[in-house]
């Protein structure tokens, strides 16, 4: 039986109800989804999930074994024995979950032993651990206060972007990676301010680096913190997995450190890293550490696992970059245009919204599961298909990468004709 409506709740287009209000004053529902009816094809939301299915270590969609190229379990750590080990026997012991915040019963030595493991990896004096990494980047907000100025890239990622909304601070937002665009902004804001700037260490949807030593050089010139999201980067970048520090070989470049463990740990989770007294206030200031339950604990021991592996075995990270050169390579050679990426992210730059949508579409149909992204998450003229390169991805998963791609490709007339690609 379909819940007969409020008299307030006036939803014209929910199971085909239209009902009169008895109220003149507007329904919030009502108003933002008659808006989004209005733009019906632009905006109206299509069902986007695929609900996948795991079989063996293998995925499956709607019973079609898949490549997936959409995971950013880069390391391939989500699914190793010893991880999925150590979740299996923290949640024997511990439960399903922490079922408290921290500061009230949600602290286990888990969560402190890891803590103290992410510090000593990233040689910082303090580390806090968040549910997950979006709450971890919103914790920064207690820290742009009323009179600061924030610089924040253009591109960074959604979760910076609302720290910036919920802290206090003035925004100047920059062209992304644009360093002449950053100095100017810099150079006009007012000395006295105190300032951060923010960035994305690898930008999640090009696969491209944020210009650390131009940024260091420019936070120092002008008195601004330097805090840099390593989503993406801190795990598989850099000889010892630290991030874009010990790719650029910069190890004190950045101030505050934000993390996630969801990628490269093949967990879920994160954390800011920093200066003892920084992480302290953050620890009982930040509304995203305090007023939510903390990592389960299967998740904390999943991280401990899975940070073991990162410190003792490079060889994943060369592997991951090893598939990510081949399928770019690849993917050029066939004439698409893969941006500026240098990383296990692999954007196939489409251009327009449709040709995205189309190419993700034929790429499926073919086996290969990949994302397609559009505005806002990429300027609008600027949408792609995705891929998410691993270092468990096999030389017979590359093959078929660049076989869907190929076929994907020349049938929507995005390449050119010609043979099928000679993976490299
Ligand atoms: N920062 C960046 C750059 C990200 O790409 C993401 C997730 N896509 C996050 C933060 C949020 O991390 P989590 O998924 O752990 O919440």
């Amino acid at each position: 039986m379909p819940r007969p409506p409020s008299p307030h709740f006036c939803m014209k287009i929910s199971k085909g109800w239209r009902v009169e209000c008895e109220s003149a004053v507007a329904d919030i529902f009502d108003k933002q989804l008659t808006a989004v009816m209005q733009h019906a094809t632009r905006m109206r939301p299509r069902a986007v999930y695929n609900a996948l299915e795991a079989r063996g270590g293998e995925v499956f969609l709607g019973g079609k074994r898949l490549v997936m190229a959409a995971r950013n379990d880069y390391l391939g750590l989500s699914g190793h024995p010893r991880v999925v080990a150590a979740a299996a026997d923290a949640a024997r012991r511990w439960g399903a979950s922490a079922s408290a915040s921290r500061l009230i019963g949600g602290t286990l030595t888990l969560h402190e032993e890891l803590e103290a493991r992410l510090a000593a990896f990233l040689d910082a004096e303090a580390v806090i651990v968040t549910t997950t990494g979006f709450e971890a980047n919103l914790a920064l907000a207690p820290l742009l206060g009323r009179g600061d100025i924030v610089f924040s890239d253009k591109a960074n990622h959604a979760s910076l972007i609302e720290a910036v909304r919920l802290g206090f601070a003035d925004r100047r937002w920059y062209r992304h990676s644009d360093m002449a665009d950053l100095e100017r902004k810099l150079a006009v804001a007012d000395p006295d301010a105190a300032k951060a700037i923010l960035t994305d260490g690898l930008f999640s949807m090009e696969g491209d680096l944020c210009r650390l030593p131009e940024l260091v050089s420019l936070a120092r010139r002008y008195g601004a913190r330097l805090v840099v999201d390593g989503a993406h980067d801190i795990g598989l970048l850099g000889p010892g997995g630290r991030g874009v520090t010990d790719h650029f070989g910069l190890p004190d470049a950045v101030d505050l450190h934000t993390g996630t463990l969801s990628k490269g740990f093949g967990s879920i989770g994160g954390f800011l890293a920093g200066p003892a007294e920084v992480i302290h206030y953050l620890r009982h200031t930040s509304r995203s550490v305090i007023f939510t339950t903390s990592i389960p604990p299967a998740s904390a021991a999943a991280a401990l696992a899975a940070l073991t592996i990162i410190e003792t075995e490079p060889e994943r990270r060369a592997r991951a970059f090893e598939v990510a050169r081949r399928v770019r390579d690849g993917l050029r050679g066939l004439g698409f245009d893969t941006g500026e990426s240098v990383t296990p992210i692999v954007p196939v730059i489409t251009g327009r919204k449709e040709l995205a949508t189309a190419l993700w579409r034929e790429v499926l149909t073919e086996g290969v599961f990949t994302s397609a992204v559009s505005a806002p998450a990429v300027p609008e003229e600027r949408s792609l298909v995705r891929l998410s390169l691993q270092a468990t991805h096999t030389d017979e998963d590359i093959e078929r990468i660049l076989g869907a791609f190929a076929h994907a490709g020349r049938r929507l007339g995005l390449i050119p004709a010609g043979p099928p690609p000679v993976p490299v």
